[in-house]
């Protein structure tokens, strides 16, 4: 589905992405583990083509099979983002817009749906998120865990092939991280390719199929979970992990 090679992005004279290898299959999740700085946003940001890249391919597989070099400077990059979908941190719903309203608006406007069979899908996205009876509230009426339910039908209305999420949970009050996390493990039904940014270790564990560990713009060890949680090979590996079981 997507597959990254030898990626590398500098910001000035720092280079924060050093040769990123990544390959990611349809219907798998991967999950980006490692410090703050490590560069997993970054990487994020170069696959949905909001950085420019300085070197490097990210391929973009089709249905057919047939791969296209996404960051090739001919591309189309407003139908490429419409194969691929992102969620931040912060939920970035627009605030004047109802819940529904949020999740018709790309459908309609960029994807060629129209509004009947945008509302349709919209509502149904809803009730897969277990937010059908919010569709006509405004995002600051939700809770964050809401909210960023609602951030996430909001990509799936596009029906990405690729969905991106960099740190959903992370602002979320610890009792409202698992209910986004359900609606994330619920995607691997779809046959979406996920590819993830996160702290939740236990999440990444228990539900992703690779799970790689970035540092300083290298991945430094990537593997199935059980490999890199419980034996890792590589001692910067060890040494990350073991922060987390204190
Ligand atoms: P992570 O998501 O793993 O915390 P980031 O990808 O956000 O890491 O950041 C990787 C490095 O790139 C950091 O050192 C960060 O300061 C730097 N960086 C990220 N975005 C920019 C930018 N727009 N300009 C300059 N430096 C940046
Ligand atoms: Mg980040």
């Amino acid at each position: 589905m997507l597959r990254i090679e030898q990626l590398r992005k500098s910001f000035g004279s720092t280079e924060v992405l050093r040769g990123i290898d990544l390959v990611v299959e349809p219907g798998q999740v991967v999950c980006l583990i490692g410090a703050s700085g490590s560069g997993k946003s970054t990487l994020l940001r170069c696959i949905d083509l909001l950085e420019t890249v300085d070197d490097g391919t990210v391929w973009l597989a089709d249905d057919a099979g047939s791969e296209q070099d996404v960051t090739d400077p001919r591309v189309d990059v407003d139908a490429i983002r419409r194969r691929i979908g992102i969620v931040f941190q912060a939920y970035n719903l627009f605030p004047h817009l109802s819940v529904l309203q949020n999740l018709v608006l790309a459908p309609t406007r960029a994807g060629g749906v129209s509004k009947g069979d945008a509302r349709t899908r919209a509502l149904a996205l809803l009730d897969r998120v277990g937010l059908a009876d919010k569709a006509s509230a405004y995002p600051d009426s939700l809770s964050g865990g809401q909210q960023q339910r609602v951030a996430l039908a909001r990509a799936l209305a596009m029906d990405p092939e690729v969905l991106l999420l960099d740190e959903i949970t992370s602002a979320l009050d610890p009792l409202l991280v698992g209910e986004v996390l359900d609606v994330v493990r619920g995607l691997r039904a779809d046959g979406i390719a996920v590819v993830m940014a996160t702290h939740e270790m236990s999440f990444a564990r228990e539900a992703s199929d690779v799970v790689a560990f970035l540092a300083d713009g290298e991945i430094v060890e990537i593997g199935p979970p059980e490999q890199l949680f419980d034996a890792p090979q590589d001692p910067r590996t060890a040494a990350f992990l073991a922060r987390f079981r204190a």
